[in-house]
């Protein structure tokens, strides 16, 4: 900026600093619009070309939290197959249901509201049981779940998909309930289930830690108006709350389907806003405006508050689970942010090319090196054998530690948040590799910053503007943010790291 401004780099500085910009450094990461508020400063007029067009963001966590209103825990059961999962769903379904409706039979939307009779709130259960699900939204940057309920069989005990369900939720920061199901079998034995769950690192209410263990049976209803209880408490002590007044509608999309005569659905769970009929929604590259909005008994709603699941038709575009939606102003816009996500669709998936291609360089150029090496030895009339010996590393190559950079990619929209996610995973070769500790949507806040820190991972994020409160916190932290608008110039960073990262070999 200095220099196209003509202007000494402490002129710069000192500049900055009158206009009260902290902790000011030849790294300082500068976003577009300060760039140009410097730049009128100095008298320029500034035109901003803005390249990567008209988009739809999430709204910043207000700081007067006083209009924030509760909203209900969304629930996800995990488990290991069998243990009772869909058994638990169904009962918690039934019981949701109302006493005069006909048939009493619900349709299957993604999720669906419980109301206790014990208490004022009602649960969301997400009606997707199985860690493929929950695993996917995760990594699209849905965090959509507030608490997990653990199932485990009490005959069972805990089997392979318990520890990942376990590894799963401890690494999402969930609080965890344990359910013990089954417990009405004979061969129940839900003291085991304790000490093996302990065992596996659950810190259970039973050996004093913080996880409430709860015995039920989905069959025959036993514990489970205490597993209810249990989770309203759970969520109380969250102290859940949501933003409704005066702010753009978003949510994510829990599921989505064709349906006859209805055309394109989804199911929309929102987070933040009031949604209404009329709503323009934007949902990855599709859009809708809202006619109809089903609640989960298919009766017709009129308005969706946050933590609450509605099926809405009218998608140009089937939209994708755990896609982020959010509020657009009007028709127009919407089309706009659209035809903007669909480019930069394509720039990425050119840009998967050049990450190939660019892969399959640094592979080449290690194996030619260990080809090259043992010719060498070849020339100077060693067997094969005594190579080995002599050079063990050169045949091992799955034995070498590999050395891995972490990242953690907070970026504007799901869709992008996977992209670079996909393009710089498994980038690099046998000693050095990008390793992705999560992407999510949204930008970096306080907790990236600790989590980053303690992981030793650099932040990079994509599309989106970093506060400053936030960029001060994380040059305190010694954590690296790095900003890119540009997919091409972020892999060309983490390549240029990954390059620098490589052991020195003597
Ligand atoms: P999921 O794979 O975890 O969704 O498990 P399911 O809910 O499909 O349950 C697997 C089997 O266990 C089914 O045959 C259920 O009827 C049975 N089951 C579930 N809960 C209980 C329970 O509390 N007691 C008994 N005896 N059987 C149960």
């Amino acid at each position: 900026l200095a220099s196209i401004l003509r202007v000494r780099v402490p002129d710069l500085v000192s500049k900055m600093k009158g206009l009260e910009f902290e902790n000011i450094s030849n790294d300082y990461i500068m976003d577009a619009d300060t760039a140009g508020l410097i730049a009128e400063e100095y008298g320029f007029e500034v035109n901003q070309d803005d390249k990567l067009g008209a988009d739809l963001f999430p709204s910043p966590e207000p700081k007067d939290k006083t209009s924030l209103k509760s909203r209900s825990p969304v629930v996800t059961i995990m488990g290991h197959v069998d243990h009772g999962k869909t058994t638990i769903l169904d009962y918690f379904r039934r019981s949701s249901i109302a006493k005069d409706e006909k048939g009493g039979i619900t349709q299957r939307i993604g999720a669906f509201v419980v109301k206790p009779k014990s208490s004022e709130r009602s649960i969301t259960f997400l009606d997707t049981p199985g860690h493929a699900a929950f695993l996917k939204m995760r990594e699209r940057g849905a965090n959509m779940t507030d608490i997990v309920v653990l199932v485990v069989a009490a005959e069972d005990s805990v089997m392979p998909q318990t520890i990942e369900a376990i590894k799963h939720t401890k690494s999402a920061g969930v609080p965890m309930i344990v359910a013990i199901n089954k417990c009405d079998k004979p061969d129940a034995n839900p003291d085991k289930v304790v000490a093996d769950l302990s065992r596996n690192g659950v810190d259970v209410e039973d050996y004093g830690g913080e996880v409430p263990v709860i015995r039920i049976s989905a069959k025959t209803g036993m514990g489970m108006k205490d597993l209810e209880e249990t989770i309203i408490t759970v969520a109380e002590l969250l102290e859940l709350k949501a933003e409704t007044q005066n702010i753009p509608v978003e949510g994510w999309i829990l599921e989505s389907q064709v349906k006859h005569g209805l055309g394109n659905c989804a199911t929309f769970l929102l987070k933040k806003g009031i949604l209404k009929k009329g709503m323009i929604l934007v949902a990855g590259t599709t859009w809708c405006k809202v006619r109809v909005m089903k609640d989960e008994n298919g009766k017709s709603a009129t308005q969706a508050k946050p933590a609450f699941p509605v099926e809405i038709s009218g998608w140009k575009d089937i939209p994708e689970a755990g896609d982020f939606a959010i509020q657009a102003k009007n028709e127009a816009f919407a089309k706009k942010v659209v035809a903007n996500r669909e480019r930069r669709k394509q720039q990425l998936m050119e840009a998967d090319q050049v990450e190939d291609m660019n892969n399959k360089r640094l592979k080449q150029v290690h194996d030619s090196e260990r080809v090259e090496k043992i010719q060498e030895y070849q020339d100077e009339g060693f067997s094969m054998d005594e190579i080995k010996q002599l050079e063990p590393d050169l045949f091992e190559t799955e034995k070498i530690q590999t050395k891995r950079v972490s990242y953690i990619i907070k970026a504007d929209v799901s869709g992008s948040a996977e992209a670079v996610r996909q393009s710089i995973e498994g980038l690099g070769n046998d000693e050095v590799t990008a390793f992705v500790l999560y992407a999510e949507v949204g930008p970096p806040t306080e907790s990236d910053i600790e989590r980053a820190k303690s992981s030793g991972s650099t932040i990079l994020v994509f599309n989106m503007k970093v506060a400053r409160d936030i960029a001060n916190s994380a040059s305190s932290a010694g954590v690296k943010i790095q900003e890119f608008g540009v997919i091409y110039h972020l892999i060309e960073s983490v390549v240029t790291t990954l390059t620098e990262t490589l052991p020195v070999k003597f």
